[in-house]
């Protein structure tokens, strides 16, 4: 696949990244909005401001992908292509350090003039529905972007581990704006997934800004006295 891409010329490869981008967002979108239906929820129609900044993300995200493409050419990001053990622990690496980043830089934005200025975009709804995963400000947008790429550029990891980790940002973002929580309680308070972000995790975010900065995990929010279950 690396191949095919790497022999593309500069215009079809912006183009084949836009339309992946593209097909991401339609494809989480497409699931957020399944799981309202299975739980017999009504689905919100977006309006034209949020499609409208749903589309100006897939395209900044469609310039990180390229960043990140010509970085890897450059040999400024490194990856594996063995298929060993190190998928998964790569995988785990990331998924920690990226939450532990995201904790940090949320938490730094809910308390500095960023937020009014930038961060408080996203908040515009207490109740988030799946499109708001997507309903940033542009700056935000190229501050995780960037994040993204410091971190797959400072160590090396495995490439389907990079792949697995973008899947389920994509799955825990769509999770944290249903706006509904789909798992009851009692699945909710066992390990693993008292540690995990859940929906209700990230809505609680939305409803009171003072808790829940994690994304993934709730280990951070919990060390920090952050967290509202
Ligand atoms: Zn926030
Ligand atoms: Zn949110």
């Amino acid at each position: 696949m690396l191949r095919f891409l790497s022999a593309q010329p500069t215009l079809n490869l912006w183009l084949i990244f836009l339309l992946e981008n593209l097909a991401v967002t339609a494809l989480a979108l497409l699931f957020g909005w399944i799981i309202l239906r299975l739980n017999h929820n009504a689905i919100k129609q977006p309006s034209r401001n949020e499609i409208g900044i749903c589309l100006l993300t897939n395209v900044i995200n469609t310039a990180i992908t390229y960043a990140g493409f010509w970085l890897w050419q450059q040999g400024y990001i490194v990856m594996n292509f063995t298929i060993n053990w190190f998928i998964v622990i790569d995988f785990v690496a990331l998924f920690m350090l990226m939450d532990l980043a995201m904790f940090i830089f949320h938490y730094a934005i809910h308390h500095s003039v960023v937020y009014k200025a930038i961060h408080r975009f996203h908040h515009h709804y207490t109740d988030p529905t799946p499109i708001d995963l997507f309903v940033l400000h542009p700056i935000e947008t190229v501050g995780f972007g960037s994040l993204w790429l410091i971190t797959i550029a400072s160590l090396s990891f495995n490439f389907y581990s990079v792949l697995i980790y973008l899947t389920v940002n994509v799955f825990f973002g769509i999770m944290g704006h249903l706006g509904i929580e789909p798992f009851p309680h009692s699945i909710r308070r066992v390990i693993p997934f008292r540690y995990l972000g859940t929906s209700t995790f990230h809505h609680n975010h939305h409803l009171n800004i003072h808790y829940n900065y994690g994304f993934y995990t709730t280990i951070w929010d919990k060390i920090f006295k952050t967290y509202k279950g």
